[in-house]
């Protein structure tokens, strides 16, 4: 799949911006969900305030969505083309590596859809798969 900075964000109606276009490049070259602090760590000097903007317009576009694997650091990784303002369809499972702290979208893996209890209301469902990722096991 060939995905270009711009052909993203006019996809997702977001204006060319220096720091726009610097995460996404970031995300896209990433195989790994990212923390705000991997993130800022490409940047030589980046306001704090402007980055966690733009990642929060990101996800609010559909553009890139929370890889909840457990950990209390929010992490965030590239959505599918299917993603916009209006929704979000990543049900996949996140992978978390108990020995590096990398976590990876498993994209084939979808969370279940799971049937609360009475009384209940699910709001969401997150599926957190944790091991070892291919490089520490090898
Ligand atoms: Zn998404
Ligand atoms: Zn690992
Ligand atoms: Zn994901």
């Amino acid at each position: 799949m060939n995905r270009s900075i711009e052909q993203l964000l006019e996809a997702h109606s977001l204006r060319k911006t220096t720091v726009r276009n610097q995460v996404l490049d970031i995300f896209l070259k990433a195989k790994e969900a990212l923390a705000h602090s991997d993130i800022e760590s490409h940047f030589e000097q980046v306001d704090r305030i402007t980055l966690y903007r733009t990642l929060k317009t990101f996800e609010d576009k559909g553009l890139i969505h929370k890889a909840i694997d457990g950990s209390d650091k929010p992490k965030y990784a590239l959505c599918n083309s299917g993603c916009d303002e209006h929704e979000h369809f990543d049900h996949h499972a996140h992978f978390h590596c108990d020995d590096c702290g990398k976590t990876y979208c498993l994209d084939e893996v979808e969370a279940p859809t799971i049937t609360a209890p009475a009384g209940f209301q699910v709001a969401s469902t997150h599926l957190v798969v944790t091991g070892k990722c291919e490089q520490c096991v090898a």
